[in-house]
């Protein structure tokens, strides 16, 4: 491909810049050296973080409206080269150009959600006292930080600085090690729209050298962050004594409870579906699989044979692509080859495939204990586990059994059911008869316990944590 570069550098005040050191991005499908990146440090986090500081004023001072053209005049850009987009993602992230394509579309949507709102009406309160108007207005929450995770990296980008641009703020994208050029692309769109230099600044490193350094530069007044929980926990102990405002969109453990009343064909293609999108790497893919005994060996039998049809690789027709790199690769078959030793049944997979690239055949376990490891701790790969439950209590019990509350569904012919698992489901998304992923630009997404720490994207909801309310009001004496 023509525009994927071979060496990748930050994006700070309107252009490249290089750094000392590099390291090597790997082409998850064929093992290949794809560019070498930046190996950002301390010091180029705070070049980035000065370019923000010194033109926030500006931007934050245009209208909302003057705000929302540039995102308007972006979005244009990137429908114009969505092609181009494409191939960069399926390249990063080893996956067909076709999944990639479904990518790019909820990026420009999240856009022109976003693009769409032009102007924030101020809410309007009566006071209680005589002679004075009260409003609420929103202003920009400051300079922040974005930090995005692997998989999905052009929704993810536009997620955040869709939102982020359009409030006022000026931001420093900490780009992900194993999708670095997205950032910069998007950046680069950006600036050709008429975004003023040092608005939008993308660095890329390592995340406990420059990611951690952006965390800690006392500038930076929120940080919106998408990953995992452990890192979601080290960036708020890192900012804490600052009390900055930190978004935490993490992991998830997320169940999909399938009842005796269920469609079975329905309920096979939402479980195969939701368990092996995109390899499994997606926050709201299914991982846990609830089964009630009366149907659990029908469902079962389809299950793995829908399962066994299943195509993995880069071909427009794949169901699944690469793991992102060797080493989660190996951390994925290792908790596979864990939960056996400890007495799971392997029904099918727990094997890398016998190509060039980092490709796991799908795998699926049964026999394991609720508090096994593999039930509590988020694996991201294309390794659902089937559990046999005596009825539905039990399957909302073992359902609601996990640290993670992200997404969660159920399959169920009743209406009754269904409402009673909507009701007492501990978590951020509860979705009858579909798949526990896919979301609209419109709708507030995100998850409760170590999923997430209560703050919401996209939707208006996102508007509440790029901005902040100011109260004013406005005393006058009552003659004329
Ligand atoms: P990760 O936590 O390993 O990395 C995420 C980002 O944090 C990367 O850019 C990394 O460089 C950076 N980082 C790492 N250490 C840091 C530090 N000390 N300070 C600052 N930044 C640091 O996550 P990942 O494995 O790349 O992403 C997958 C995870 O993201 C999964 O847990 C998945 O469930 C989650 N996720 C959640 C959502 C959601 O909306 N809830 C969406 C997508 C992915």
């Amino acid at each position: 491909m023509n525009s994927y570069p071979s060496k990748i550098f930050h994006w700070i005040a309107g252009r490249e810049v290089e750094s000392n050191d590099y390291f090597a991005k790997i082409n998850p499908a064929d093992e290949k050296k794809l560019a070498d990146v930046a190996r950002g440090n301390r010091a180029e986090a705070d070049q980035a973080v000065k370019a923000a500081v010194e033109s926030f004023e500006a931007w934050a001072g245009m209208s909302v409206n003057e705000r929302a053209e540039v995102l308007d005049r972006a979005i244009g850009l990137i429908e114009q080269k969505r092609d181009e987009l494409a191939e960069i993602v399926a390249l990063e992230f080893g996956e067909s150009k076709k999944g990639a394509q479904g990518e790019i579309d909820a990026a420009i949507k999240c856009g022109k959600f976003f693009a769409a709102i032009k102007s924030f009406e101020p809410e309007i309160l009566e006071s209680s006292l005589p002679n004075r108007s009260l409003r609420l207005e929103r202003q920009p929450a400051g300079v922040g930080v974005l930090i995005v995770p692997f998989n999905n990296p052009a929704a993810g980008v536009a997620w955040k600085i869709f939102p982020a641009l359009l409030c006022g703020n000026t931001v420093v994208l900490k780009s992900h090690e194993d999708t670095p050029y997205v950032g910069v692309w998007f950046a680069k769109i950006f600036q050709e729209a008429g975004l003023p230099d040092g608005v939008f600044d993308v660095v890329q490193g390592v995340g406990p050298e420059i990611g951690q350094a952006l965390v800690e530069n006392p500038k930076v007044g929120f940080i919106s962050f998408t990953g995992s929980s452990r890192t979601g926990s080290a960036i708020l102990k890192a900012s804490a004594d600052r009390m900055v405002k930190v978004s935490i969109e993490s992991g998830g453990k997320n169940p999909i409870v399938v009842c005796a009343d269920a469609d079975l064909d329905k309920a096979v293609a939402g479980a195969v579906s939701a368990s092996f999108i995109d390899a499994g790497q997606r926050c709201a893919a299914a991982s846990r699989i609830i089964v009630v005994e009366q149907v659990y060996d029908e469902f079962k039998k389809h299950f793995l044979e829908k399962v066994k049809t299943l195509k993995v690789g880069v071909a427009d027709d794949a169901n699944y692509g690469a793991i992102i790199n060797e080493r989660r690769m190996q951390a994925i078959l290792d908790a596979v080859k864990g939960a056996v030793s400890r007495g799971a049944t392997l029904l099918c997979g727990g094997e890398r495939l016998k190509l060039l690239g980092f490709f796991i055949a799908p795998t699926v376990l049964e026999g394991v204990l609720p508090d096994d490891e593999i039930s509590r701790t988020e694996v991201f790969g294309p390794v659902p586990v089937l559990y046999r439950v005596r009825d539905f209590e039990e399957a909302v019990a073992l359902a609601n059994h996990s640290d993670y509350k992200l997404s969660s569904a159920i399959f169920t012919e009743s209406l009754n059911r269904a409402e009673e698992f909507i009701k007492r489901m501990r978590v951020g998304v509860v979705r009858v008869n579909a798949p526990t992923y896919g979301s609209e630009p419109h709708v507030p997404f995100g998850g409760l316990g170590l999923s997430g720490n209560g703050w919401r994207e996209p939707g208006r909801q996102a508007l509440d944590f790029y901005s902040e309310l100011k109260q004013v009001s406005i005393d006058y004496h009552g003659q004329s």
